[in-house]
């Protein structure tokens, strides 16, 4: 019997199978894909939001505040990539204006640091500022991360502190036993004291599969984007948001921790859960909407559109609470924006407000240490870098050009106590395929690399999930 099983390691299964694991607890994360972070944690602005836009008194306002001013540290904890840049909202006229001053008070209450600059003031920090703009709210703990890479992070220091992750494992069906929980999965039954849902567009199922009375309805919301290539000179310097309308915080420019630049999302309600195809209209949408906040959008440089599937829920706030008919059975669903900047403070309401009323939390007297994110080739210096080489020439040998990844780094990736096992987990990792030639040139020396160090043949790597072959015969 164990005590928790956590379904679902995307960044809220990530950190509750985490922040868990220092106590003294037998813990099981389920995650149906062959890697964790896939589903929206792994297609979204990756922003850590200030805090200044939820609405006062919910979920949302108070655990985005908190989850602001977390993330530094944790980032830093794991060598995870973090960059306070700042954020302005940007007004076009006076009644948009209001809506800036609405948002500043908002800001002031929750004591999130900001300025109002006007026009001239914000043309300096950005050039490329649209002159139809009149003012700007400045937001400078507005940050940006790499979502999935703190996601694995949490997990493999999980996975350290003795939480059992089981990949490709697919939660089908949960029933009620004495002494708990009754998990079925593709690759067979779990008992369990407790159950934390955080299975994300899914959660609704999942809350279904024990109490078919439960409220909860998610619907997908699709958003869609454009990727720019890096540049020296990076087109926006901060993340630039229009005022925010009943469809969300609208079509925005967010530069990326590797330089690239976002131009989205869109706002779209959609029927299926996993459509996270691009459409001509939502992309068009893009184009028109992020021309009314700066003057020169260079779209010759779009290397990638994407999309993902916010999980929006039926009560306008995250659902956080224990199933009212089954107790140790916790919900966490409906985690749509800001749910990145607010993982972690969610995961310490889980347990503070769920958890520790039904377990009883005893801290492990010996934590592990931590392992952090390796270092990139690229990000060494050179003699360090030639220091590695000579101690193993397979990190002289580069395979992504566009990125300067080399085979030692990818060998060791495949190796790692959460191993990368697909094309896709590779590229979360080290970023093969999300240069210029988006895998072109790399993309088959992959393939060797995964089919000999997992000892499978060629034809059996997959991009993602079962099924997602890239190849299907041997010539
Ligand atoms: C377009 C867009 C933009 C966004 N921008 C931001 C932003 O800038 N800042 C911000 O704070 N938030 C943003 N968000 C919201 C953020 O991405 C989500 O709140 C967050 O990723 C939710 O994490 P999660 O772990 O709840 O869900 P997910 O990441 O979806 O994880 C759920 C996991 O459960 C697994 N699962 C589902 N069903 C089962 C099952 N039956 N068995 C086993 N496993 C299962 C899935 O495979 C998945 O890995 C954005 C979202 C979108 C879509």
């Amino acid at each position: 019997m164990k005590d928790i099983v956590i379904i679902g390691a995307g960044i809220i299964g990530s950190f509750l199978a985490y922040d868990l694991s220092q106590y003294q607890l037998d813990i099981v994360l389920l995650e149906k894909n062959k890697d964790v972070g896939c589903g929206a944690t792994k297609a979204n602005s990756a922003i850590v939001h200030s805090g200044h836009d939820p609405k006062e008194g919910t979920l949302k306002a108070k655990l985005n505040v908190l989850g602001n001013r977390m993330y530094e540290d944790i980032c830093k904890t794991f060598n995870c990539h973090y960059e306070k840049i700042g954020a302005y909202v940007l007004a076009c006229g006076s009644e948009e204006e209001e809506v800036l001053k609405t948002l500043a008070l908002q800001a002031k209450h929750r004591e999130i640091p900001f300025e109002l600059h006007d026009y001239l003031t914000i043309l300096q920090h950005e050039p490329n500022c649209s002159d139809k703009v009149t003012q700007g709210l400045y937001l400078p703990s507005t940050a940006i991360i790499t979502p999935w890479e703190v996601a694995i992070s949490l997990t493999e220091n999980a996975m350290l502190r003795g939480c059992k992750v089981h990949l490709e494992t697919e939660v089908v069906n949960i029933e009620k036993i004495t002494a708990g929980y009754c998990v079925h999965t593709s690759s067979g039954k779990i008992e369990t004291r407790c159950v934390i849902n955080c299975a994300g567009i899914y959660a609704d199922h999942i809350a279904k599969m024990i109490n078919p009375e439960s409220s909860i309805s998610i619907q997908p919301r699709r958003g869609e984007y454009f990727v720019l290539d890096h540049t020296k000179e990076p087109v926006v310097h901060h993340i630039l948001f229009p005022v925010p309308s009943n469809k969300g915080k609208g079509v925005l420019l967010v530069p990326t921790i590797h330089k690239n630049v976002l131009l989205g999302p869109t706002s779209d309600f959609i029927d299926e859960k996993d459509d996270v195809s691009t459409t001509k209209t939502g992309l068009d949408y893009v184009k028109s909407h992020v021309h009314q906040l700066v003057k020169d959008v260079p779209m010759h440089q779009v290397i990638r559109t994407f999309s993902g599937n916010r999980p929006v829920g039926n009560t306008k706030d995250f659902i956080i609470e224990e199933d009212s008919d089954f107790s140790c059975f916790f919900n966490v669903a409906a985690i749509e924006s800001p749910g990145i900047a607010s993982a972690p403070a969610i995961s310490q309401y889980v347990i503070d407000e769920l958890v520790s009323k039904r377990l009883c939390l005893q801290k492990k007297t010996i934590l592990p240490d931590i392992l952090k994110r390796p270092c990139a080739l690229s990000e060494m210096t050179y003699e360090k870098r030639q220091n590695i080489i000579k101690e193993d020439s397979r990190y002289g040998h580069i395979i992504c050009r566009c990125e300067t990844i080399s085979e030692g780094e990818i060998i060791e990736a495949i190796h790692r106590p959460l191993p990368a096992l697909t094309v896709g987990a590779i590229k979360r990792r080290l970023r093969p395929g999300m240069g210029r030639c988006q895998g072109g040139f790399c993309e088959p020396l992959i393939i060797q690399i995964l089919a000999k160090e997992l000892n499978i043949n060629e034809n059996e790597v997959t991009v993602e999930e079962t099924g997602s072959n890239v190849l299907v015969s041997k010539r």
